[in-house]
């Protein structure tokens, strides 16, 4: 991923972020339930419990020897900057049926942070 599509990106995810939607919110609640079954996750606990997941650079996935990207989940699940922003594509079924899927069934359209 370049500079420019990283800067893109952080700034979808954080304007989403601070300006919170129901249906983007609904796609980033799907997004993260899938991160806290990854094995790139990293957790950081609180005192009452998880305060932030990170697609951690330190964790390797064992099948595919992929690392994670070093992203805070709070702003990446929230972006829709990048067609397909999680390193694994675990979220590629989110994208189809929540957010891509045109009315005739076809291709999964290109996100941008134009939406909603
Ligand atoms: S690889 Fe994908 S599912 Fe796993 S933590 Fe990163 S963004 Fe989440």
């Amino acid at each position: 991923m370049n500079l420019y599509k990283t800067i893109r990106g952080v700034i979808d995810g954080a304007g989403n972020y601070f300006f919170r939607k129901p249906d983007i919110e609904a796609i980033f609640e799907e997004r993260l339930a899938i991160c806290k079954t990854c094995p790139l996750v990293k957790v950081t606990e609180g005192p009452d419990g998880p305060v932030s997941y990170v697609c951690s650079t330190e964790n390797t996935d064992p099948e595919t020897g992929i690392k994670g990207c070093g992203c805070d989940i709070d702003i990446k699940g929230r972006s829709f900057f990048e067609p397909q922003p999680c390193p694994l594509a675990r979220w590629e079924e989110v994208h189809k049926e929540k957010i891509g899927k045109k009315k005739d069934n076809k291709e999964p359209e290109v996100f941008t942070s134009k939406r909603g």
